[in-house]
């Protein structure tokens, strides 16, 4: 797989309708990070956006070190093979040898410092130990060295990793476990951070309950709440759930005025389309300004984004597809500029597609899954693509994003999407 651009989309082809990207543009236009920052652990710190540049204080690793367990030579002594040297010391991870004079060697564990005049480390399996059990006594012993030794070989030298006053990372990263462990391995354990965003949530729909309790005729259980949930909690948010919310214009603007004045930012599934029970767009409209709705896009073309009060507001469609596809491409967007990540974009990789898919008028975010086949990977299709087939995305592991005039035939090159690291 490798890396590829971003396509722009022509959506000429649907009139009426914005395009993915120009969406996009209009979401992120709207979209301030937040200002207000607090002192987190870094142990607390995982997903946390760092709200400051941080620069090491001291040089990693803090001392040229032993990548092997071997011994540490002078490499003049061992310019051919077979030197048979005095082991003069034992040095183990830790602790801390002293200057090694001509023509002897240390007994060195890996991470334990190189000892003042030695330049190299043999490893182990290159070397004879004539006498074991008087090492570990630390009573000398002799060792044969049988190979030559190059200076600086096995040494990991001091600052490699970072040297003091280097910037170790900057505000703007999102914090994922080797940042947290990078900043632990230069001494850091309280940094400035992004406060958390509060998002509140609420799902229209006089047919949807909550699971545990028995289905009425034409009632289903109201799945987005679960998959909304679960994407904001991979992103670190704060939710502020307000339930089920019947169609009706008053409930709606109701639930939508609480909403707005308890969260940065408000996202809703169902009630967006044109329908005669679809009250969200509406409720927006009466409360605060609905910058578009429609994008040419499947899953998911009823999207609507605004504002109300302070909130900004991401009306996501009912169907669960379209709620998990919509809330990657644009919500997760959204939520990563308004937590200050300065990466905010999806990485889109090539794959070559195991499945013909026929010319379509709307950009297509078709549910797949990647296995590898003649050393390549290509993607398969998930059978059923509709937008209210759930079990086509947790099938899946990625999505093909087809573009509009783009028709796919088995063995063409296309765009992926992966899951992976998108939340
Ligand atoms: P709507 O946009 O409200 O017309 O909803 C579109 C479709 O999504 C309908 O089939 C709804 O029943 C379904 N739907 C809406 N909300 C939910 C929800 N919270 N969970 C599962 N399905 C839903
Ligand atoms: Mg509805």
């Amino acid at each position: 797989m490798k890396n590829i651009e971003t396509k722009t989309v022509d959506c000429c082809a649907s009139p009426g309708l914005i395009s993915v990207e120009q969406a996009l543009e209009k979401v992120l236009a709207q979209a301030s990070p937040v200002e207000q920052v607090e002192q987190v652990n870094i142990l607390h710190a995982l997903n946390r956006v760092l709200a400051e540049d941080l620069h090491s204080t001291i040089d990693v690793p803090g001392y040229d070190n032993s990548a092997m367990d071997g011994y540490a030579v002078r490499s003049e002594d061992c310019l051919v093979s077979g030197a048979d040297l005095p082991v003069s010391q034992r040095i183990a991870a830790g602790q801390v040898g002293t200057l090694l004079e001509p023509g002897t060697a240390a007994r060195i564990f890996t991470g334990a410092p190189v000892p003042e005049g030695a330049d190299a480390i043999v490893m182990q399996e290159m070397c004879e130990q004539q006498d074991e059990a008087q090492l570990e006594k630390n009573q000398g012993g002799r060792v044969i060295i049988n190979t030559v030794v190059k200076a600086g070989a096995n040494v990991r030298c001091a600052g490699e990793d970072i040297a003091r006053g280097n910037t170790v990372l900057n505000a703007g990263k999102r914090l994922r476990p080797q940042e947290l462990g990078l900043l632990a391995s230069v001494g850091l354990a309280e940094i400035k951070v992004k406060r958390k965003l509060k998002v509140a949530t609420f799902f229209t729909g006089d047919e949807i309950i909550t699971p545990g309790q028995a289905l009425a005729a034409g009632q289903i259980y109201n799945s987005n709440r679960y998959t909304l949930t679960g994407l904001l909690q991979a992103m670190d948010c704060e939710i502020v759930d307000l339930g089920i919310v019947p169609d009706t214009l008053e409930a709606t603007l109701d639930v939508l005025q609480q909403a707005a004045s308890s969260a940065d930012l408000v996202i809703t599934s169902g009630g967006v389309s044109v329908g005669e029970e679809d009250y969200v767009r509406i409720a927006v409209q009466k409360l605060g300004e609905l910058t578009m709705w429609r994008i040419a896009m499947k899953p998911g073309k009823p999207v609507a984004f605004g504002k109300v009060k302070n909130a900004l507001f991401m009306g996501l469609p009912g169907n669960p597809v379209s709620v998990f596809v919509t809330f990657l491409l644009f919500a997760r967007v959204l939520i990563l500029k308004l937590q200050g990540a300065e990466d905010c974009f999806v990485k889109r990789v090539s794959v070559i597609a195991d499945f013909d898919w026929p010319e379509i008028k709307r950009q297509e975010y078709l549910r797949v899954r990647l296995l590898e086949k003649d050393k390549q990977m290509v993607a398969q299709l998930f059978p059923h693509q509709g937008s209210g087939v759930l079990s086509s995305a947790s099938w899946a592991d990625g999505l093909i994003e087809v573009c509009i005039g783009q028709q796919i035939k088995q063995g063409d090159k296309v765009t992926y999407l992966p899951f992976e690291g998108l939340f």
